[in-house]
C-alpha cells in the first residue's frame, strides 16, 4: 500500500503544525512519498510565504530594496527549524539566495523557494530523504508537463524509499525552474501519485473536505462524503473552491482516488474522490452532492422567426462570439431565439460590436442584453433517471420568490443549473440548501 500526502501551506505555517503531520505520517506507514507547500498563513492577517516571496521579486524589478522582506521570509523558516531543534543549515543557503537575488533570478526560481525550504526542513524533520522536484518534474518547452519523462525520473529517485518533495515547481529541459500556477502543489502531488501508482492521493488541507455549499453564503455547510470526479469538475467549474483543477487528470488517468483531509482534525474521514461509488452503501439520503455558483453573468438573446429552421444560424452566431474570443457557458434556446450566457466581464469590453455584427449577418427581429445574472448548479449523480427532481428544485425557488431566468440541464443529468437576478444568488443556494440537504 502507497499514501502520497500532499500538506498545503496552512499546513506547513509553523512548528505546532509540522508537528501535527508528523503524528499523520507516524500512523500509517503507508504514508511515505510527501508533498510540501511553502509556509502559509498563521492567523487570519498573516503573509503566505509566497505572497511574500512574489513581492521580493516585485521590489527587486522596481529597483527597491528587498532585504525586510527577505528577512521575515527567512524568519518563517529559521523559527521552524530552531522550535524543532533541527540540524538544517538554513544560513547558508539564504546566503546563496541572497547573493543571487543581486546578481539576477528568475521570478519561477525565487517564488519557488518556498516550497524548497519547507521540503527541506519537512525532510530533516521526518528523517526522510529529500528529493527536489527539479530533478524530476520536467516541463516541455511549451509548459506542459513531460509526464512521461517525470514519472520514469521519479521512479528512479523515490521507488521503495521515504521521501519528502517540494510541490509548486519542476524543471524545464535546460534545467530553468518552471513554476505550475498557484494552488500548483496539488498538481505536483496529483502527479507524484501517477507517477508511483499509488493507492491513495491524500491532499491534507485546514477542511475536512470539500463542503456542500459555500460557508460564506451557508451556516456550517456539511462536508461531501464522496463525489466523482465528474461532479467534481461541475463544482469547481461553477465556482467552488477545491484543488487546483489541473489536479484531477493525472490521478483520474490512473484511477486512483483522492482524499480530501483536514490537518487539523485528522480523525475526521474527510472527502473521497473517485470514479464512481455504490451509492447504495452511503449514508446521506439525497440527491445533491453540493451546490455552487458564480455571479457576474450577461445574457445575450437574438431573436428572429424562424430561425430554427435556418442551417447554420447557430453557427453564425457562436462564430462572432468566438472572434472576440468569449466563451459561451450556456445556451439555451426556444424555437425562434438563442441566448447565450456569457462573462460579463469578458463581453464589456466587446458588448456593442459584437451586437453590430450579429444585427449585420443575422438581421434578427430583436437583440436582448440582460446584464447582472448569477448562475447557480445543483450538482448531484443521484439526480441523474430520477423523475421529479427539476420539479421539486423549481418549486421550492418559486416558494421562495425566486424568480428563474435561465434554466439549463445536460443529458448526463449531473446537475440543474439556473440562472437567477444577481441579488437572488445567495438566497437561490441558501434554499436548495436547507430544501434538499439540511
Ligand atoms: N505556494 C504556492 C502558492 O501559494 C503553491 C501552493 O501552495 O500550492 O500558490
Amino acid at each position: 500500500m502507497l499514501k502520497v500526502v500532499k500538506f498545503g501551506g496552512s499546513s506547513m505555517a509553523d512548528a505546532k503544525q509540522f508537528q501535527k503531520i508528523k503524528s499523520i505520517i507516524d500512523a500509517d506507514p503507508a504514508r511515505t512519498v510527501v508533498v510540501v507547500s511553502a509556509a502559509g498563513k498563521r492567523f487570519k492577517d498573516d503573509h503566505k510565504v509566497t505572497d511574500l516571496l512574489y513581492l521580493c521579486y516585485a521590489h527587486l524589478q522596481y529597483g527597491v530594496n528587498c532585504d525586510g522582506i527577505f528577512e521575515m521570509i527567512s524568519n518563517r523558516y529559521l523559527e521552524i527549524r530552531n522550535e524543532l531543534g533541527l540540524k538544517t543549515d538554513l544560513e547558508s543557503e539564504f546566503a546563496v539566495l541572497r547573493k543571487k537575488l543581486d546578481s539576477g533570478i528568475s521570478q519561477d526560481e525565487l517564488v519557488s523557494r518556498g516550497e524548497y525550504f519547507a521540503a527541506k526542513l519537512m525532510a530533516d524533520y521526518l528523517g526522510f530523504d529529500f528529493v527536489d522536484s527539479k530533478d524530476w518534474m520536467r516541463f516541455k518547452y511549451d509548459g506542459n508537463v513531460d509526464q512521461a519523462v517525470s514519472y520514469e525520473a521519479l521512479n528512479k529517485l523515490a521507488d521503495g524509499k521515504k521521501v519528502v518533495m517540494p510541490g509548486f515547481y519542476g524543471a524545464m529541459p535546460d534545467g530553468r525552474i518552471k513554476t505550475f500556477s498557484r494552488g500548483g502543489s496539488d498538481i505536483t502531488g496529483a502527479l507524484a501519485a501517477a507517477a508511483l501508482n499509488a493507492d491513495v492521493y491524500e491532499n491534507w488541507t485546514d477542511v475536512s473536505g470539500i463542503l456542500m455549499a459555500d460557508p460564506r453564503i451557508v451556516d456550517n455547510p456539511k462536508p461531501i462524503e464522496r463525489v466523482t470526479y465528474n461532479e467534481l469538475r461541475e463544482l469547481s467549474y461553477i465556482g467552488a473552491q477545491v484543488l487546483h483543477e489541473m489536479t484531477i487528470f493525472p490521478v483520474r488517468e490512473k484511477h486512483i482516488p483522492v482524499n480530501i483531509r483536514n490537518t487539523n482534525e485528522p480523525d475526521h474521514p474527510g472527502t473521497l474522490i473517485c470514479e464512481e461509488f455504490d451509492d447504495t452503501q452511503e449514508s446521506r439520503p439525497g440527491f445533491i452532492t453540493g451546490i455552487a455558483g458564480k455571479k457576474n453573468y450577461s445574457i445575450i438573446t437574438v431573436e428572429k422567426s424562424g430561425m430554427s429552421g435556418e442551417v447554420g444560424a447557430f453557427r453564425q452566431i457562436l462564430e462572432i462570439f468566438e472572434a472576440h474570443n468569449v466563451c459561451v457557458e450556456y445556451a439555451p434556446n426556444g424555437i425562434d431565439s438563442l441566448s447565450l450566457v456569457v462573462s460579463t466581464e469578458k463581453i464589456s469590453p466587446c458588448l456593442y460590436s459584437v451586437i453590430g455584427e450579429l444585427q449585420k449577418s443575422l438581421k434578427p427581429d430583436n437583440i436582448k442584453v440582460t446584464e447582472n445574472i448569477a448562475i447557480v448548479a445543483a450538482v448531484g449523480r443521484k439526480m441523474a433517471f430520477r423523475a421529479g427532481v427539476s420539479g421539486q428544485i423549481f418549486a421550492k425557488l418559486g416558494e421562495n420568490g425566486i424568480n428563474i431566468r435561465m434554466i439549463s440541464q445536460g443529458p448526463d443529468e449531473l446537475n440543474i443549473i439556473v440562472g437567477v437576478d444577481g441579488k437572488d444568488f445567495a438566497k437561490t443556494i441558501g434554499v436548495l440548501y436547507n430544501s434538499f440537504v439540511n
